[in-house]
């Protein structure tokens, strides 16, 4: 059962001096005839996912690389870290894809460029072993070609390489953000923000605490006013207003919300006009917006704010912007945009060497790279009609057809939620149609787009049903 499970993974590592008996069992396992191209995509988001799905799995050879397991739907992880959605709603698993395609839950750390290998560390917890849980495995002779699985690297060759792992969270580097803040990145963040929110109530229900202890408590603060900060902001006020209000009303009205930018205007990217309307609206919903604020510090259950003091907290969630992946930052034969740090591409999506040739067996899209000259914006519609495009570039190419039109981006607009059945959206920046909508019909855009960008037909029908059972039963509040 043991050399059945290693051997599936041997099948697609780099080979090593073998016992007889693991050869046998890794030509039985091996998928894929050898005149099939290597493809591997690094990063199962926007970018990654959507290759993944359209590519041609009867001509490429696929391997998924990356740390989850699933693709997360960013746009509805506000929704779901306040209950208005549960978090199935918001990811879709890789695996759907397997066995036509070898996934791998590991990080990538070092490409080698020359060689076309990959070093990937395993992003699972390491197995214990019978007899020992440092026991060598059968069939292992070096570290660096080991099972994924048991905490050691292991390699990985390409042909064709696509690099879509996106970018982290940005910090500025401001002490104990890491250690105290909580960030919104994926559906294990949601969790843990939902989690601590209903902590903050249960807590401050709690008979022996001072009125001071539970407003500190029941003081929720959003540093970064972008759109995933506003749209948190928005959720967390529609959730403190329905059942907080109803089944905590003595605690509802101690609850603050407070959302923090350094830049004099929330929501920059947006035209004027509706980050105004969104300003106007957080004033009138209580929600208290301090721009032109620096955060210097952070520690446990407190912040210190340069203009403000020290500011206690029972949740701070931190949105201010991207930091570049470590993997990108390690690369260093590569051209990247100065500032943003992201690898630059040609119009055709092939990374630029040092020397500045395109490299013709890989790629990088999404939020870890930028067309040279262009700059879009780090949002889920880049990466995924770039992903778009790769695909059909990836299935010309295996089928030896031309495809050589350059990548466009077409402007679908941008849309936040303001709380209460209430959005913006602005496509003001588009070439072509420009267009601004605010209140209801904006939000009535906001969730037709995403339901109708929702990637599964399972997830299309739990998306609208928990819409209607939260608005029909409310919220539900029960921490786990
Ligand atoms: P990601 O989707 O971040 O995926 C990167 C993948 O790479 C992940 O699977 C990650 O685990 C993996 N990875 C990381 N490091 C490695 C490694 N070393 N090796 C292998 N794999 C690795 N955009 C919009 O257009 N509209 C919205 O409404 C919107 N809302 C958002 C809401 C939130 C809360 C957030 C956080 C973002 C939102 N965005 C939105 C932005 C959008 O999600 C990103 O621009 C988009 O996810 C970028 O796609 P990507 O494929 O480049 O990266």
């Amino acid at each position: 059962m043991f050399k059945a499970r290693l051997s599936v993974v041997c099948g697609r590592v780099q080979p090593r001096p073998a016992k007889s008996s693991v050869s046998a069992a890794r030509t039985f396992t091996s998928s894929a005839p050898r005149s099939k191209q290597r493809l591997v995509i690094l990063g199962s988001g926007w970018g990654g996912y959507e290759i993944l799905r359209a590519i041609d799995k009867k001509r490429w050879n696929v391997t998924m690389v990356s740390p989850t397991n699933a693709f997360n739907f960013t746009p509805l992880l506000a929704s779901c870290a306040v209950g208005t959605l549960e978090f199935r709603c918001a990811v879709e698993p890789v695996r759907k894809f397997s066995p036509q395609v070898a996934c791998y839950q590991a990080w990538c750390d070092t490409i080698d460029f020359k060689q076309k290998t990959l070093k990937c560390t395993p992003a699972t917890a390491p197995l214990e072993y019978e007899g020992s849980a440092s026991a060598p495995l059968a069939g292992t002779t070096t570290n660096d070609t080991s099972d994924p699985g048991t905490g050691n690297a292991f390699k990985l060759r390409y042909d064709k390489l696509v690099i879509a792992v996106g970018a982290y969270s940005q910090t500025f580097n401001v002490p104990g953000v890491k250690e105290h803040a909580h960030f919104l990145k994926d559906v294990r963040d949601a969790r843990a923000i939902r989690t601590r929110i209903i902590d903050c109530f249960e807590q401050a229900n709690q008979p022996v605490l001072s009125d001071v202890q539970r407003r500190n408590l029941l003081n929720f603060c959003i540093v970064g006013g972008g759109p995933t900060g506003v749209e948190f902001s928005a959720e967390l006020h529609d959730l403190l207003h329905a059942e907080i209000q109803k089944h905590y009303p003595t605690l509802a009205r101690m609850a603050k919300i407070t959302l923090y930018d350094v830049a004099p205007n929330i929501l920059g990217n947006f035209d004027k006009s509706l980050g105004i309307y969104a300003e106007n609206k957080f004033r009138r919903d209580g929600i208290s917006i301090k721009t032109r604020h620096h955060v210097e510090r952070v520690e446990k259950d407190r912040m210190f704010v340069k203009e403000q003091g020290e500011v206690p907290f029972g949740l701070l969630v931190w949105s201010t912007g991207l930091a570049p992946n470590p993997l990108i930052q390690s690369i260093d034969s590569l051209e990247k945009h100065d500032k943003t740090q992201s690898l630059f591409t040609d119009q055709n999506l092939n990374v630029i060497t040092k020397e500045g040739h395109a490299d013709p067996d890989v790629w990088a899209i999404g939020d870890a790279a930028n067309i040279k000259g262009q700059l879009h914006p780090a949002t889920a519609q880049v990466a995924n009609q770039k992903g778009k495009y790769l695909a059909q570039k990836l299935n010309k190419i295996v089928k030896d057809q031309e495809h050589t039109k350059p990548f466009e981006f077409q402007n679908q607009g941008s849309l936040a939620y303001l709380g209460d059945w209430k959005a913006i959206y602005d496509r003001s920046s588009a070439e072509t149609v420009k267009t601004k909508e605010t209140g209801r019909v904006a939000w009535l855009l906001w969730r037709s787009a995403y339901f109708t960008m929702t990637l599964s037909i399972r997830n299309k029908i739990l998306v609208p049903t928990y819409w209607f059972l939260n608005w029909i039963f409310g919220r539900d509040l029960t921490r786990f």
